[in-house]
């Protein structure tokens, strides 16, 4: 079924919905608002309403889906296999062609799909962030309040070079037993890229050569997030054509949301475009997430991790664990570091409420939704958090600087290539 484009199909869909409200009870949005409108059983209600002509396609019902952190919980916790978070993409595509998007998303999306204007952009922004905010230790806060970046926000620095510019395309070793293409993302190439070069150390520890598309850009999950489906579409072509160039053993990412548009979106994207259904599903098939690569496809080398002396807990990021299924493989090479004292979060798996842009749209929200985990790290006292996703580290260090807790948080790759290092 392609949910997003065939909104009537989506009845099949609500169908399944016997309104027992599990969901209700795993929603971290329901927990915060106790509103039904909030939780899948209402978005699929409302959805009902729609396909049968009662409801019509307001503003209000706008919002109303675009509340939704997109995290999956609701689809794992019902016991009718309903998947209602692709229900509300189908109801936001839906709606974006009913009313037409808003001009702001209309031009943030056109940068987004051109990755000259994009690359340009932000090392524009590069250049000049000093101007516009004010530099911190552990960041950058914003000196005016913008859309979505209030003035006690902490946002990453953005790198002074990105990460596809700091490297070469080509990261060949002796001996290699293994190639794989890199899907960097954004966050990495912009503003985390020691995560880009960690990956780069520990596939050279493991003698795999690393190809990194230059031309590769944004994977387009927050234009699709947010019903483009048209400009989602032309995205996700452009990186089937990229990556279909290169003979490669994998393809492998270090962002569930990075990961999904390859094993997921893509291939449903273009199932019914000739030119492309067979390349996408060739690719799906190919992605990992760089854990799920090392530990299941080409055994993680341990006997060269030196020791890292540290109390460490873990972060399942939403795409990581119920899209990828990636983080018991995460898990597996965190422990593996000789040294480490692994302290589990109480509910590891739980939403930071990040969401990509819904941090943006709905700060306050999603800072309430933060505020249970930080209390979960700190229960640990962990000295780190570790993390697999560029966007849940960006909203986990913006409540942790906030809250003037002392952890730091790394991604699970630079932990691995500090391991590496060590040795
Ligand atoms: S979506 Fe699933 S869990 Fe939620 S009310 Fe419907 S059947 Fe129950
Ligand atoms: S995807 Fe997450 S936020 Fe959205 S309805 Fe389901 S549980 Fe709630």
């Amino acid at each position: 079924m392609d949910y997003l484009r065939q909104f009537p199909e989506i009845e099949q869909e609500t169908i399944k919905c016997m309104k027992c409200g599990n969901c209700q009870a795993v929603c971290p949005l329901y927990q915060e608002t106790k509103s039904e409108g909030a939780v899948a059983r209402g978005k699929i209600k409302l959805t009902e309403e729609v396909l049968e002509g009662k409801l019509e396609y307001t503003q209000r019902l706008a919002k109303i889906f675009e509340t939704c952190l997109q995290c999956k919980a609701c689809a794992v916790a019902c016991p009718c296999g309903v998947e209602p978070d692709k229900i509300v993409l189908a109801a936001r595509a839906k709606l974006a062609q009913e009313r037409g998007l808003p001009s702001i998303k209309k031009l943030i999306f056109k940068v987004l799909s051109s990755p000259a204007l994009f690359k340009t952009g932000l090392a524009v922004g590069a250049r000049t962030q000093g101007l516009f905010f004010k530099q911190r230790e552990d960041g950058q806060s914003t000196r005016i309040p913008i859309s979505g970046i209030v003035l006690r926000r902490v946002i990453p620095k953005l790198a002074k070079t990105s990460f596809l510019n700091m490297v070469p395309e080509n990261n060949n070793v002796p001996d290699a037993r293994m190639t794989v293409a890199f899907f960097s993302g954004c966050t990495t190439n912009f503003a985390y890229p020691n995560v880009g070069t960690s990956i780069i150390e520990i596939m050279k520890q493991n003698k795999i050569n690393v190809i990194v598309p230059k031309a590769q850009h944004c994977c387009g999950l927050p234009v699709l997030m947010h019903g483009d489906v048209a400009t989602a579409t032309e995205m996700a072509k452009s990186h089937v054509d990229i990556f279909s160039k290169y003979q490669v053993d994998a393809i492998i990412t270090v962002c569930g949301t990075c990961g999904e548009s390859f094993q997921t979106n893509y291939p449903e994207l273009l199932k019914d475009d000739p030119e492309y259904s067979e390349k996408a599903q060739m690719l799906a098939k190919k992605t990992y997430d760089f854990a799920q690569f090392l530990v299941d496809v080409a055994v993680l080398d341990k006997s060269k991790l030196g020791p890292i002396d540290a109390t460490v807990t873990y972060h399942v990021p939403c795409h990581i664990g119920r899209s990828m299924k990636a983080a018991q493989q995460q898990l597996e090479i965190i422990k593996s570091i000789p040294g480490i004292k692994f302290k589990p979060l109480k509910d590891p798996d739980r939403c930071c409420g990040g969401a990509g842009s819904f941090s943006l749209t709905h700060y306050d929200l999603s800072y309430d939704i933060l505020k249970h985990k930080l209390d979960d790290i700190k229960s640990t006292g962990a000295d780190y958090v570790i993390t697999g996703c560029g966007s849940c580290r960006m909203q986990l260090n913006d409540g942790i600087s906030q809250e003037k807790m002392p952890q730091k948080v790394l991604h699970t790759a630079e932990l691995l290539a500090q391991a590496y290092q060590n040795a």
